[in-house]
């Protein structure tokens, strides 16, 4: 019940409680803000020399990372261009702040530090999350300017002062809050910068490290080595995704793909991206060796901004169907600090959506045309992916229909072109349509295939996770085609021709037939019908039609067609009219027709991979007994 309406009065005095309180859970971003605040104070440096507006040494142009268990305090130094009083006052106290106002509205809403910090210009004030007093140090690098100090112990009243750094640039001191001394372990503050520094543009260092160098010869004029302290360079300015491909080697790129993933197995192959217009993207994607368990391998993909880590949720900025890609990506673009609806709306992550779609797609095409043998041995990964693509993704299929391929069960890969050569002379009704005849499991399949195979049909491997979706959206591509699964129908049935075997069986036989059948399954599940076959074929063959099959693995699969989930699983039980076996049965004496035709039913279960349990050690011995 609401007791009492208002506008809550805001005071900037409590913009510190709240950065801290609500910020809490990933405060470990602090140093990612600060160094790369850093960062861009130093290429902010080097630009102006190069312009020539900076005439002065530029000196070592790193940033220093430094703890102090002691004392409690982490400073971040750089040689950028540091910043006068006036800058100060303007860039630190104002921005913050006058930003205070909206913040006390909007917090509520923001669902994590990022999306606050970004959207505010809060990044220098996250160090309020691990500290309770901060210090600035600094020198511009204008010339006559004075260094200056800010101090400011987290509430709004700050101070400024002469300060007394000597060389330009910036030193932040943070000192740390008693929650907070987790940060002054040297081993976790290496960590958090391993994770977003670790590709940074501007060297950082952080502590030292031992190394060993040479030290002249000794009497025998062996070498001889000394250990001395050098710089920790934590990071690496240059990552390949920042070069020109033309640069590259395979190796570079798989010493880089080994850095990101030092456990996985070599990717398959990889795409430079690169663009500058209309929005700016760099980065490489890998295929990686697919493995059966695809969560782990999901959510592989690092995003930066301009060299600093992000995030490795990057789903709304990759196509769904390439969340299996590893890698990284680098854009400016990209709104890191909003919301996931705001990115899914933002014109510039569908651009970067379909730009990757489009890269990945010429790539495959690339592959396929310039090495056909190498494009189809890595089928068996790249399948997948250009599979799921084709189903989710209209634009990419346009592409992908030429270099998708079709695997038989004897391992040969067709184009969609090739494949419709190579059956349509066999495989074509006698409506003039194609069917394409398929099995998920060529093993337990296996009578099915070899019957299919004996009348010179050609029989489609559809064992991957995606392949119910996809002969669907197959058929609505292809014209006049349907796919049968092998065991849609007897093989004479599966493409209706003209030349379909009639019997010589009267009616009464026929239908005595039936009986005795339905006699020694009683199943009203398994519906038996007498069937004109030729007859080398099976005496009787289990069947289930090819619509019934996929809508039950449709509402498998959760298609949202549980009615046919929910209905019992019923079959054809096929006579092959035409069988000695059959006529056998049909002249047998009346005593012994159910106990044959129950043996004729078991071994087309047996086929079908249905004969199962007491059935089955049934039949076990009632075989032995034969024997
Ligand atoms: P943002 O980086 O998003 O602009 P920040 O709060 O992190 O927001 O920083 C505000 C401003 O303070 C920066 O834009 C920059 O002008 C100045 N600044 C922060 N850190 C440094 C630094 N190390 N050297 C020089 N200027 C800095």
């Amino acid at each position: 019940m609401v007791q009492e309406k208002g506008t809550i009065s805001i005071n900037t005095e409590n913009i510190f409680p709240i950065i801290k309180k609500f910020l809490y859970s990933d405060n470990e971003i602090f140093l990612r803000e600060l160094v790369s605040n850093a960062a861009d104070a130093t290429q902010k440096v080097k630009r102006l020399a190069s312009l020539g507006h900076y005439n002065q040494e530029l000196g070592e142009l790193k940033i220093q990372v430094s703890v102090n268990p002691e004392a409690k305090t982490i400073t971040i130094s750089d040689r950028g261009i540091g910043m006068t009083a006036d800058e100060i006052k303007k860039y630190i106290n104002q921005i913050a702040f006058s930003g205070a106002t909206e913040f006390m509205e909007k917090f509520k809403e923001a669902k994590d530090a990022n999306e606050i910090i970004g959207r505010f210009g809060l990044g220098f004030y996250s160090a309020f999350m691990v500290a309770d007093k901060v210090e600035i140090q600094t020198l511009s690098y204008q010339d006559g300017a004075e260094p200056a100090r800010w101090i400011c112990d987290g509430s709004t009243s700050f101070e400024i002062t002469e300060g007394d750094r000597t060389e330009r640039g910036t030193e932040v001191i943070l000192y740390i809050n008693a929650e907070s001394e987790e940060f002054l372990r040297e081993q976790r503050l290496q960590e958090i910068l391993n994770k977003y520094a670790k590709f940074l543009p501007v060297p950082v260092q952080f502590g030292t490290k031992k190394e060993s160098v040479a030290d002249g010869e000794d009497e025998e004029g062996k070498a001889k080595y000394k250990t001395v302290d050098v710089d920790n360079i934590i990071n690496n300015t240059n990552p390949i995704w920042t070069k020109a491909p033309g640069e590259l080697k395979d190796e570079d790129y798989l010493d880089f793909y080994r850095e990101l993933y030092p456990f996985s197995e070599e990717p398959l192959f990889w795409i430079h991206l690169n663009v500058d217009y209309p929005f700016n993207l760099t980065g490489v994607l890998y295929f990686p060796k697919l493995k059966n368990d695809f969560e782990i391998q999901k959510n592989k993909i690092k995003l930066f901004s301009r060299q600093v880590f992000i995030t490795d949720e990057v789903k709304d900025i990759v196509p769904e169907f390439l969340m299996l890609l590893h890698g990284v990506i680098d854009s400016p673009d990209i709104p890191l600090n909003v919301s996931r609806s705001f990115l899914q709306a933002d014109s510039n992550v569908k651009k970067i959506n379909s730009y990757i779609s489009r890269k990945v797609a010429d790539k495959l095409s690339e592959i396929f045309k310039k090495d056909r043998k190498a494009y189809e041995e890595k089928w068996n990964d790249i399948g997948l992916f250009v599979k799921y693509g084709i189903v989710s993704d209209e634009k990419f299929y346009e592409k992908a229909k030429d270099f998708l391929l079709l695997t038989n069960t004897r391992n040969e890969h067709y184009t969609l072109e090739e494949y419709n050569a190579k059956v349509k002379d066999f495989q074509t009704d006698k409506n003039g349509s194609l069917v394409y005849l398929y099995t998920v499991d060529a093993e337990r399949q296996h009578s099915y295939v070899q019957a299919a195979n004996k009348k010179e049909y050609d029989v489609l491997l559809m064992n991957s996770p995606i392949d119910t979706h996809f002969i669907h959206h197959l058929e609505t591509k292809l014209e006049k085609t349907s796919l049968k699964r092998v065991d849609a129908d007897v093989v004479d049935k599966l493409i209706v021709k003209e030349d379909t075997a009639t019997h010589t069986l009267t009616e009464e036989e026929a239908a005595k037939l039936k009986t005795v059948f339905e006699k020694a399954i009683s199943n009203p599940l398994m519906k038996v019908e007498v069937e004109s076959q030729h007859a080398e074929g099976m005496p009787v063959t289990i069947t289930m039609e090819e619509w019934m099959r996929r809508m039950k693995d449709m509402s498998k699969l959760g298609g949202g067609m549980n009615f046919y989930g929910s209905m019992p699983d019923t079959y054809k039980v096929a006579i092959n009219a035409n069988h000695k076996v059959i006529a056998k049965i049909l002249q047998a004496e009346e005593g012994q027709q159910t106990g044959m035709a129950k043996q004729a039913f078991d071994l087309a279960l047996l086929a079908q991979g249905m004969l199962k349990g007491a059935d089955l050690t049934a039949f076990v011995e009632r075989s032995v007994e034969v024997i």
